[in-house]
């Protein structure tokens, strides 16, 4: 990491304590926050309104981390999955998914993860570092250069447990919401985690209005710590009650993310179970049929098979969708085109 810290993940507050100590008028912060989040610049020579004296200042003490655009692969329904290249070399995947109501990005929070899931490409080499809230927003800012349009929904579920980076990943929920930045809506944003129960209290206590997704994959203990070792740390009763709290606390429904995975956890048993933690929480399912990967054995559930287990869903009850499938002509699931973009260097 450079020694220089990030300019772009200071949120608001913290960019006029650094501009105040700068011996600079207030205004000045407004006026490079607008920069760095408005306009969207990345070099601090861009910023013309300030002095070269001050762009030399803030160049010698900061930096404007790059988060750069090296490979693009644009699918027929419009998704496009970016490698991005980081100032210290390292890669991440960003994925732009065109809907109806309009440019939803889903971002990475991590270099790699240390969580574990069995069923994910993103987690086989660790971690390798945390993101800065800068280097989150600048994913979101690089496709909206790429495309020319705005984002208006932001998805952190790419590579990494963001509650397992929880400053950074607050610092960045407070930049790309605040109004005299990027102002994208809260509720237009979803965060997944594998379950951390107590960073999931501690985000409700800041009463974002984001969405929570829980990374659900299994309905028991025993099944989801095969496929999950998070699930050895913290009990899913520990989960289900830290993300009541949740919803208690911010009025926002939690979503429980269900990846399919042919004769692991798509019985008739597992369905009832996982019926009866959707209701308890007034929860949304999403069904994902999984890409397989190539470091693991899963296959996914026919999409037949999703239908009927969604079918099986609503009877009782419960608000479900099967997560449509896009790029699905590009690359597969998360994490594997940053894995081969590696190999193939
Ligand atoms: S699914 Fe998410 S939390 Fe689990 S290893 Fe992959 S990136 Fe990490």
């Amino acid at each position: 990491m450079s020694e220089r810290e990030d300019i772009r993940s200071f949120t608001y507050d913290k960019l006029r304590e650094r501009i105040a100590a700068l011996s600079q008028k207030s205004f000045r912060a407004d006026q490079v926050f607008d920069w760095l989040h408005v306009k969207k610049v990345d070099d601090f020579d861009q910023m013309t309104n300030l002095s070269k004296e001050l762009r030399d200042k803030l160049a010698s003490e900061y930096e404007i981390y790059e988060v750069k655009a090296v490979s693009t692969l644009k699918s027929s329904d419009g998704t496009r999955k970016y490698i991005h290249r980081l100032h210290d070399g390292n890669v991440i995947e960003t994925v732009l998914l065109r809907y109806e109501y309009g440019n939803s990005v889903c971002i990475s929070s991590q270099v790699g993860c240390r969580m574990g899931c069995r069923f994910c490409a993103s987690t086989v080499d660790g971690l390798v570092r945390d993101l800065t809230a800068g280097e989150m927003a600048a994913q979101i800012y690089s496709v909206e250069a790429d495309i020319g349009e705005r984002v208006g929904h932001v998805v952190v579920m790419g590579s990494g447990e963001p509650l397992d980076n929880f400053d950074n990943f607050t610092d960045f929920i407070e930049l790309i919401t605040d109004k005299r930045g990027a102002c994208i809506g809260a509720r237009n944003i979803t965060a997944s985690t594998c379950g951390l129960v107590p960073k999931i209290r501690d985000l409700a206590d800041r009463r974002y209005q984001i969405t929570l997704a829980l990374s659900l994959h299994a309905t028991t203990d025993e099944k989801r710590k095969t496929i999950m070792p998070v699930a050895n740390k913290y009990a899913l009763s520990e989960i289900i009650s830290a993300c009541r709290y949740y919803f208690d606390t911010t009025g926002r429904r939690i979503t429980l993310e269900y990846s399919l995975i042919s004769g692991v956890n798509d019985g008739e048993e597992d369905i009832r179970l996982l019926a009866g933690i959707a209701k308890s929480l007034g929860a949304h399912v999403n069904l994902i049929p999984i890409n397989p990967i190539e470091e693991r054995q899963y296959r996914a559930t026919s999409r037949n098979d999703a239908v009927l287990l969604k079918n099986k869903l609503e009877k009782n009850d419960i608000n479900v969708t099967i997560r449509r499938e896009m790029g699905r002509d590009i690359q597969a699931s998360c994490g594997q085109l940053r894995r081969k973009y590696i190999k193939s260097q």
